[in-house]
Parts: C-alpha cells; structure tokens; sequence
C-alpha cells in the first residue's frame, strides 16, 4: 500500500522535497503557516491543508522540515493528538540531539513511529532528488522510512538509535565549517603570495588539502564555475545556517565536556562575518571577511 504523507514544513528545502515524494507516485498533503511558501507549493502542483492539524489527520507517514528544534517540539505538540496511532513522524530539519531525543519521546509516547533524518545537499540535492539522510531510528522504522527518503535523496545511512542522524550531521557541519575557513585563509595567503586562484586550486585539488569546500564549493570565483563564489555567492548553503549548526556542536560539545577548540573559534568567524555581511549569503563568502582582515577579534591594543 501506498503511503499518505503529511509533508510539514514547504521552505526552501520542504517545498521541492515535498513535490518529489508526490511524482514518485506518494499521495502527499503539505502545510505550512506562511501563505507564500503554501502558495508556492499549490503551484508547483501539491495538496496545501488549512491546518497542520488537517494534514496529519489522513496519513500514514508525517515528515517535518522545520527551521529548528523549538519549531519542531512546538509542532509536535500540536500535531500529535490529531496524527492516526501508529504513524511513522520523520523529522529532515537539522536540530539539536537533545531537542531530537525530546521530539521522539513526545511521538512515542503518543503511540508513533519515529527517524530523525536531516539531509545533506542543500536546495539543489533537494530539487533534484540527490539528498543524502543520516538516519537515527531503531531498525524497524528505519526500514518504513527508507522507501520515501530514497524517493527524495541518493543516499540513506542509518546512523543509530534516535539522535543519531542528527550528530552525524552536526558532526560533518563542523568539519564543513572549519574545512571552508582553512581553504579560504589559504586562498588569500595565496593571493598575498602573488599565487593564483587557478595554480593554488590545480595543486591543492590533487594534494592533501583536497575537500569539499575547496573542489565542490570552491570559496573564489573561477576554479570551480558552479560554486557559490560566481554568482556573488548567492544561493548556496546560507552563512546564517552554518552558523546555527555551530551553535548546536557548541551545544553538544558542552553538553558531552568536549573541547572544540576550532570549533569554537570558527563559531566566532561566522558570528563576526554574519554580523557584517547578514545572514544570506553563502557561507564560503566568508573569504571575503577574512580578505579584509575583519573578522577576528581585535584585542584591546588594536582597538584603542
Ligand atoms: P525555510 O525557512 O526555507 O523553510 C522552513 C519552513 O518551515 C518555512 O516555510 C516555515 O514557514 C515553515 N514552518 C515553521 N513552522 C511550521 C509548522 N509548525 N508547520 C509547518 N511549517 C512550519 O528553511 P529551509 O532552508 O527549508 O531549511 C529547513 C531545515 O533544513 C532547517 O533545519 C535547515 O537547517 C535544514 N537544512 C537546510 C539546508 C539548506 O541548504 N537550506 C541544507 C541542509 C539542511
């Protein structure tokens, strides 16, 4: 039998996930509060309920992607008497695993099914179908999920028990965020140098310093013509995001006693670079701040 699902959550990235879970053939209903983003996904074809009450009551499967845990508890809560007992509920945002932990509790105890499952791959992955999902989820409801996040994304990987998949995702976000400012420092010492972006880019591509930020999302215009960086870093994965999933390692990593030394410091870059810059802009236009040398404190000598 074919799923119903109740799809919370129709932003930037719920919207095209949404609409991809519908052409595979799922019987898909959406909600979300703000009239533009339930607009949206009326036109790109989708049912749009009145209420999220409304769209959980008729389904079988309920999947969130929501902008953080408090959205997701608040939603939950709300959801949860009018979802048919034993639904499985599927959360894609990227949240805190203690508020992820709490949400499953909350489901569980109403007599639900749930996976933690926050994608990586951004706006893109989500349009075309490539996410991958890091799953925390006993076996049983790892499995009832597997077919409808194959449907949305390329890779699925059950990470764990409940609040897995969601330190997974914190966990890679901290090496993406620290990896971004290491290849951005490198690129403007480079420059400094009177190296190029293009000489720099064809050693470090093939030598050690190979990444994702360097060969995927290349932080300075040219090397890599798809990356942020030429468009003047429009689209992307939001500065503002980066940050906010460096605020959840800094929570876990005080929550566990671990020292993020780099993690720490790079929280700090963002917060300056977001302040400067705002929220929207891809996070490799980082480099910009660190080319201008405005980022790091200035201790009390420099600015007086
Ligand atoms: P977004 O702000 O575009 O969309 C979130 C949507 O949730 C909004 O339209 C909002 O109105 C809606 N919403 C809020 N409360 C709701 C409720 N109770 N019921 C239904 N809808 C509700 O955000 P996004 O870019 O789609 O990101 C969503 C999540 O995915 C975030 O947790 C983000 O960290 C994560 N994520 C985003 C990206 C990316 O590149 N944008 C990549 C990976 C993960």
């Amino acid at each position: 039998m074919t799923s119903s699902v109740a799809f919370l959550g129709l932003g930037n990235m719920g919207g095209p996930m949404a609409a991809n879970l519908a052409k595979a053939g799922y019987r898909v209903v959406g909600f979300d509060p703000v009239p533009a983003a339930a607009e949206a996904a009326r036109a790109a074809g989708l049912d749009v309920a009145a209420t999220a009450a409304d769209a959980v009551a008729t389904a079988d499967v309920v999947i969130t992607m929501l902008p953080s845990g408090r959205h997701v508890l608040a939603c939950y809560t709300d959801v949860l008497p009018h979802a048919r007992t034993g639904s499985l509920f599927v959360d894609c945002s990227t949240i805190d695993v203690a508020e992820a932990r709490a949400a499953a509790v909350l489901a569980a105890e109403a007599g639900h099914h749930t996976c933690d499952a926050p994608v990586s791959g951004g706006v893109v992955g989500a349009q075309a179908a490539t996410l991958t999902f890091m799953v925390g989820a006993d076996d049983d409801a790892f499995t009832a999920a597997t077919p409808l996040l194959n449907a949305m994304g390329r890779r699925v990987v059950h990470c764990g028990v409940s609040g897995a998949g969601q330190a997974a995702k914190i966990c890679n976000n901290l090496i993406l965020g620290i990896s971004m400012l290491a290849v951005s420092e490198a690129f403007v010492l480079g420059e400094r140098l009177g190296l190029s972006a293009d000489a720099l880019f064809d050693v470090a591509s093939v030598s050690s310093g190979q990444c994702w930020a360097l060969t995927t999302n290349c932080p300075v215009p040219g090397p890599v013509p798809t990356s942020p960086a030429n468009r003047d870093y429009q689209g992307g994965f939001a500065a503002g995001l980066m940050l906010k999933d460096l605020g959840l390692a800094r929570d876990a990593a005080q929550a566990t006693g671990v020292e993020l030394a780099l993690g720490a410091h790079a929280a700090d870059l963002y917060t300056a670079f977001v302040e400067q810059d705002g929220p929207g802009r891809d996070f490799s236009a980082v480099i910009t701040g660190i080319s201008a040398g405005t980022l790091a404190p200035r201790t009390s000598e420099e600015a007086s």
